[in-house]
């Protein structure tokens, strides 16, 4: 199968912080890849931008370089990746001072679509968009594009927010949250809203438990200060599970507009429910073989932030009262994985009754790795010698299904194209975050208020015992991390 690539029209993108760890690993390997593809035009330019006074031909140099890291298969197109450095421009601009922004606004046109990417440290977001207002840089139809954290608190994101909104209007706000870019993520949109199997049962008659995963291998090393000072709540859950969570208990939309989705979203994070202390399990990696521990990578001997949090989250509305959603993120774990699982209820009867107990179905939704969907059912036992019942899961790897040629496109390769497309479905409204901010808010302050201490787990481990008694004490079980 082969993807449909519908060009976007002429573009002037400004990469602020493009010398920066994100801008070289994911944003400029993203353009290049939509360039290959032949979705940005030849007429675009992306304008790079740090504060260093390099010259543009000594930062194409370094581009080439880049992208030959970061996007190793892609670059090998020598030809193609020598023009697309050919888009990319140069300017040294200080985003708390006046260097460089003459310069700037000579180098942007007045007649293409027009686009600031601020992907910098978040103390910048205000001062690079007040400059880019009082220098009649922002223009009624601009974009500007944030990274996250968004705050790390309620109080903070509304200052940012007050901060962006002095200077542009909503409709122009783009916020990432990158795992809204993932194919999976729009694929659970579709598999809930262009399919008419599932919407009768999404609900909690029908639905026991949803749980949502996000398991990582890799520490807090290169990021320990930040870390730190979020932890995995701060970090994973206000924003990434919460998001999933979202996707899987929203009601339709009306139509797939950016306003009919992220209202819906803000509706569930709405009905979410305070989360009593029983209700959550906070962990921290212990010592691993080399001998270092969490508070080892973190150089704070006395930290006490969690690495690892799961936690039982209640939706009070209509479709989902009495259907708990288990949350479960952290670092050091056993595998890389993020998934969400919707486990049916058991069927209320058997009529097989020497096959022992029937189990609900169970249908998986993979993030990563391998994205796809699997569902479990229960068939009968191949051979003779009576009915026996056995399960099997009915496996869909989006790899498989799509053919080879469809590379996995990187979350960033989306996102950025629906910037210009200025499309603001899969990027959260204002209003989305402050509401999860409120949510995450009273959790972290209650956790805090009672000085709980994070249990200690073994690197490797699906994490602390706690994590695995909230759901055993409601009878219930987590997918194995890795399976
Ligand atoms: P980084 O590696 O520290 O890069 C920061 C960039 O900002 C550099 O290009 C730096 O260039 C530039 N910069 C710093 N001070 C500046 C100033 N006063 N004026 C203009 N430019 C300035 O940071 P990063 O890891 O790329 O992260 C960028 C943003 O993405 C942050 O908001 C981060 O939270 C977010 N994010 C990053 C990742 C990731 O994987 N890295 C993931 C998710 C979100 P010079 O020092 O040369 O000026």
């Amino acid at each position: 199968m082969v993807s449909r690539v519908i060009p976007v029209d002429p573009f002037d993108l400004v990469l602020f912080g493009a010398t920066g760890d994100l801008a070289r690993r994911k944003i400029l390997p993203a353009l290049f890849h939509r360039y290959q593809v032949g979705q940005i035009p030849p007429s675009a330019r992306i304008i790079c931008s740090a504060r260093g006074d390099t010259v543009a031909s000594e930062f194409r140099k370094q581009a080439l370089k880049t992208l030959k890291e970061f996007a190793p298969e892609a670059a090998s197109d020598e030809t193609a990746l020598l023009e697309f450095v050919e888009l990319l421009d140069y300017v040294g601009v200080d985003a708390t001072g006046d260097t460089g922004w003459s310069k700037l606004a000579g180098m942007v046109r007045p007649d293409v679509t027009r686009a600031f990417y601020l992907s910098v440290a978040p103390p910048l977001f205000g001062p690079l968009a007040k400059r880019l207002k009082d220098r009649g840089l922002a223009l009624s139809d601009s974009r500007i594009v944030v990274e996250k954290p968004f705050g790390r608190d309620l109080e903070s994101a509304r200052a940012l927010n007050e901060e962006l909104r002095a200077c542009f209007q909503e409709h122009q706000i783009y916020r990432i949250d990158h795992y809204l870019g993932k194919e999976t993520v729009q694929n659970l949109m579709a598999l809930r809203f262009a399919n008419s199997l599932w919407e009768p049962l999404w609900n909690s008659t029908h639905i026991d438990h949803v749980q949502i995963t996000v398991a990582e291998t890799v520490g807090i090393k290169g990021r320990e200060d930040y870390y730190d000072h979020a932890g995995a709540m701060r970090d994973m859950v206000q924003n990434h599970l919460v998001q999933l969570l979202c996707l899987t208990a929203m009601e339709p939309p009306s139509r797939f507009s950016p306003n009919a989705v992220r209202d819906e979203k803000v509706k569930v994070i709405e009905a979410l429910d305070p989360v009593p202390p029983e209700d959550i399990a906070r962990g921290q990696y212990r010592e691993d073989a080399g001998g270092d521990s969490y508070r080892d990578h973190a150089g704070n001997p006395t930290s006490q932030t969690e690495s690892f949090i799961a936690m039982k989250v209640r939706v009070s509305n209509w479709r989902w009262a009495g259907t708990p959603f288990y949350l479960r993120t952290g670092k050091r774990l056993r595998a890389r994985e993020s998934e969400i699982v919707v486990a049916f209820r058991d069927p209320p009867h058997t009529i097989f009754p020497s096959a022992g107990p029937l189990r609900g179905n169970v249908l998986v939704i993979r993030l990563q790795p391998d994205e796809g969907i699997t569902l479990r059912t229960t068939i009968k036992d191949p051979g003779p010698g009576g009915l026996r019942l056995t399960e099997v899961s009915l496996d869909m790897s989006f790899a498989e299904a799509l053919g080879a040629d469809m590379r996995a496109q990187d979350a960033y390769e989306r996102l950025v194209m629906d910037v210009i497309r200025g499309d603001q479905t899969l990027f959260m409204r204002g209003d989305e975050v402050e509401a999860a901010w409120a949510w995450a808010d009273q959790i972290i302050e209650n956790w805090e208020g009672r000085r709980d201490t994070p249990a200690l787990y073994d690197p490797g481990s699906s994490g602390p015992e706690e994590a695995l008694m909230l759901m055993h004490r409601d009878g219930r079980r987590w997918r194995q991390i890795g399976d």
